[in-house]
């Protein structure tokens, strides 16, 4: 196969091809259809996640500008700042953050423990901000600053949705589809959560450009429906328009907003049991912002007869697993309940 991403810029930072592996317990749980996972919380750089693989080409670009800091922004147990401080660390530059206290009803802990404490690892400057500003411009307010103090900032948007780091989400489709290819697999489907639409925008665009037509089903984690299909048409067309003339329609983008809860960062009762499922049928860690929302989706639909049960579906792991640790307490049992399925 060609690599459509051989033009473009990048640094390695990736341990890739990350694997596709068979859930054969959880699929017998759910009498559901063969259900695969592929791992791209295993994308190595201090303990990994999906924003590794758009960081490839989003340094790439700060080497090119001749950075000598980045600039990016999340919420407070952000999985994107922390990959990005490590990558950072790893290329000679150092990390400035901005971190939203988007939760609410976190106490102290929540921002001292899990990615925090890995970012003040790898020496982050840290700022804490309200909740509810636009956030990329706070950053790029900051990273101006900066530049006034006579820095060389490059600024990544918020959990490295652009253009550029949604080729990130390119190279693992491109990878999907060669592992589909040598394990003779035809899925139905491919399930990820969706958050500021990278990750889904570059799979969509990556399908898009490579004639692949399994559809991609994205579990809101925040946005109500209409709002995220916007957000992610929009990326993967930019991001289209990298690789292909041919024009992407919009009916490509399928959002299912029906696993969000009370909003971002909050758990459900689903998302808690199904991070317990997967836990225990398979040894993975799941998280409670992301990817357990995602997980919560694809079991919603199994059981609702959305997906039937036939056939193979593919689950999309984006890591996450660092924010367990500033929720311990809604998973101890006694202290909270533990739901399963
Ligand atoms: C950021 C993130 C997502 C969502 O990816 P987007 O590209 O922001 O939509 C999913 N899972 C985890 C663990 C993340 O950190």
């Amino acid at each position: 196969m060609n690599d459509i991403l051989s033009n473009f810029p990048r640094v390695s930072l990736c341990h890739q091809p990350t694997a596709l592996e068979q859930m054969p317990r959880l699929s017998k749980v759910l009498g559901g259809p063969r259900l695969w996972i592929k791992r791209d919380d295993c994308t190595g750089l201090a303990t990994g996640g999906n924003k590794t693989r758009k960081l490839e080409f989003l340094m790439a670009a700060a080497l090119e500008a001749n950075a000598d800091i980045v600039v990016t922004q999340g919420a407070v147990q952000s999985n994107h700042v922390r990959q990005t401080a490590a990558a950072a660390c790893k290329l000679g530059l150092e990390c400035y953050a901005l971190l939203e206290r988007r939760v609410p009803g976190k106490g102290e802990d929540y921002e001292q423990t899990g990615n925090v404490f890995f970012d003040q690892m790898f020496n982050t400057q840290i700022e804490f901000r309200p909740p509810g500003l636009n956030m990329n411009d706070e950053a790029q307010q900051a990273a101006k600053k900066l530049q006034l103090q006579g820095r060389k900032p490059y600024f990544i948007p918020g959990g490295g949705s652009n253009e550029t780091g949604a080729l990130g989400y390119v190279s693992s489709a491109q990878e999907l589809l060669y592992q589909f290819e040598n394990n003779k697999l035809n899925p139905k489907l491919i399930v990820l959560s969706t958050g500021s639409a990278g990750t889904h925008a570059g799979m969509v665009a990556g399908f898009h450009a490579l004639d692949c037509n399994i559809p991609i089903m994205g579990i809101s984690v925040r946005q109500p429906k209409e709002i995220q299909i916007d957000n992610v048409y929009k990326l993967a067309v930019k991001t289209a328009a990298l690789l292909t003339e041919k024009k992407l329609s919009r009916g490509k983008v399928l959002v299912d907003d029906g696993y969000v809860g009370e909003g971002y960062g909050i758990p459900t009762d689903g998302t808690l049991a199904a991070i317990n499922a997967v836990a225990r049928n398979e040894g993975i860690l799941l998280d409670p912002v992301y990817s357990g929302k995602g997980m919560a989706g694809l079991i919603g639909q199994i059981k609702n007869g959305q997906i039937s049960s036939d056939g193979e579906v593919v689950f999309l792991h984006t890591g996450g697993a660092v924010s367990l640790f500033a929720y311990e307490d809604q998973f101890l049992a006694g202290k909270a309940h533990a739901p399963t399925l």
